[in-house]
């Protein structure tokens, strides 16, 4: 069924980044797992593929592919590395904020940069006080005539020793419109980075700290108006923080299916392979029924948010299945909250029943279970936990939600198409 979702162009695509993930990104893996250092060459060779520009209009140089096609290129590249799946999704969450709140000029400079994988961006928002509280953040920014000054420190960043340019929340006044967000540049002196620590899983790929000591950016590297910041930080989390660590979770949950079934279809016991137990065989299809159930939920909710925005879309960016499949024209934040609460607790589960079925042979580093395991539970924080998920939804239960995001942001949500308009 989630196969109806896709078009000829996404088989193709699917295609295309998996021939790459398993020439390119395969035999770097193990290296990675050995030295768990930040892997900059890969993820630029993933860049200058352009598909962390795939939502970017082709007015910008982006593919103008849509959300479906992320979650495929996402997909892909985590079925074979969880730790490059998610270096493409925090880029491709960090150009969600210049989409949505980029002035013109903005949009100008950095989304061809980014859609020819010459510049990767970040997006900033987690502090040591202040995750799932993003109001309790403290990280400053003062205005200082044409300027402004960025105080604080953000950890937990993805991508934060490859960024090159790094979307920065700061508080410049008190309150819940006292946020603001800012384009802050790599090299900008007062912008620091301790080393990367060691992590459990996702080796290769950057979540480090960013501390910012008097860095001063010009005026124009504000993004949105001043209290904008909160939008910025949760439309970029519900858009495309949700629906891209689903497919982290996905591209890791398909891995664990295959690797699991040759396991099962190799091993032999009882004088016969193993998967002739009973047992075996039911835990077997439960992996099958999750990763069946997590790539519909994921594959919906993105459709559903390409065809948000599709008013505006390019005729050969429309959906051919507008007639078979529902445009709910009504927005979609609690699918994709649900896409990522569904991939992440159903890839949880699997891993540790696809850990049974290996027994002591999941234990050893040269079968890929345990990397599977480490790498899914980093997919729990990011963009909410599974309790800040169920909340939410809770919330659009009781009809407490206080708007939707896919709806307000809608007319940025899909490719246009045409030349930008001059500066
Ligand atoms: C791999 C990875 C990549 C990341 N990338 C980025 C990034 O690019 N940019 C960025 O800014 N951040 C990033 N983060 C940080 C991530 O956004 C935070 O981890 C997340 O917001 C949760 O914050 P926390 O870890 O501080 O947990 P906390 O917010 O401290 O939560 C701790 C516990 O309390 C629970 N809890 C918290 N609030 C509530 C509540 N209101 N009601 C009930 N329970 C609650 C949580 O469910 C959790 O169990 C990343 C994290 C990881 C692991």
């Amino acid at each position: 069924m989630s196969d109806a979702y896709l078009e000829e162009r996404h088989h193709q695509l699917r295609a295309q980044v998996r021939a790459f993930a398993e020439l390119k990104v395969a035999p770097r893996v193990a290296d990675m797992e050995h030295t768990g250092a930040v892997e900059t060459e890969l993820a630029t060779a993933i860049a200058q593929q352009g598909w962390i520009g795939v939502t970017i209009d082709r007015a910008y140089g982006g593919m103008g592919a849509g959300h479906l096609a992320k979650t495929i290129i996402i997909e892909e590249l985590s079925r074979i590395s969880g730790a490059m799946g998610t270096v493409a999704q925090a880029s491709q969450l960090g150009v969600a904020k210049i989409i949505h709140f980029g002035s013109e000029r903005q949009k100008r400079i950095w989304l061809p940069k980014i859609a020819s994988g010459s510049c990767l961006p970040t997006i900033a928002v987690t502090e040591p006080e202040a995750g799932s509280h993003v109001l309790g953040m403290q990280m400053t920014a003062r205005r200082d005539g044409r300027h402004y000054v960025l105080n604080g420190c953000k950890i937990h960043i993805g991508n934060s020793h490859i960024g090159d340019i790094h979307g920065v929340i700061a508080r410049t006044s008190e309150g819940s419109q006292g946020l603001t967000a800012f384009l802050v540049e790599a090299d900008r002196p007062g912008l620091t980075l301790p080393p990367p620590r060691r992590t459990l899983g996702l080796h290769g790929f950057s979540f480090g700290e960013l501390h910012f000591t008097d860095c001063r950016i010009p005026v124009g590297n504000r993004l949105g108006r001043e209290g904008e910041g909160l939008d910025v930080a949760y439309s970029s989390s519900v858009l495309y923080g949700r629906p891209n660590l689903a497919a982290v979770a996905l591209g890791i949950h398909q891995a664990i299916l295959e690797q699991t079934t040759a396991f099962a279809s190799e091993r032999v016991r009882y004088g016969k392979q193993l998967h002739h137990l009973p047992n075996i065989k039911i835990k077997i299809g439960q992996i099958q029924s999750r990763v069946m159930t997590a790539r519909l939920v994921a594959y919906h909710a993105a459709h559903l948010l390409d065809s948000v925005g599709k008013d505006q879309a390019s005729p050969d960016c429309g959906s051919q299945l507008e007639s078979t499949l529902p445009n709910t024209g009504a927005g979609c934040d609690a699918e994709l909250m649900n896409a990522k609460l569904i991939n992440v607790e159903l890839v949880l589960d699997s891993v540790r029943t696809a850990m049974e079925i290996h027994a002591a042979a999941g234990l050893m580093d040269d079968i890929p279970i345990g990397r599977y395991l480490r790498d899914a539970h980093h997919i729990f924080a990011p963009a909410g936990t599974s309790d800040i998920q169920l909340l939410r939804l809770a919330e659009a239960a009781l009809g407490q939600s206080k708007g939707q995001w896919s709806q307000r942001l809608s007319a940025a949500l899909s490719p246009r198409p045409g030349p930008a308009p001059p500066l």
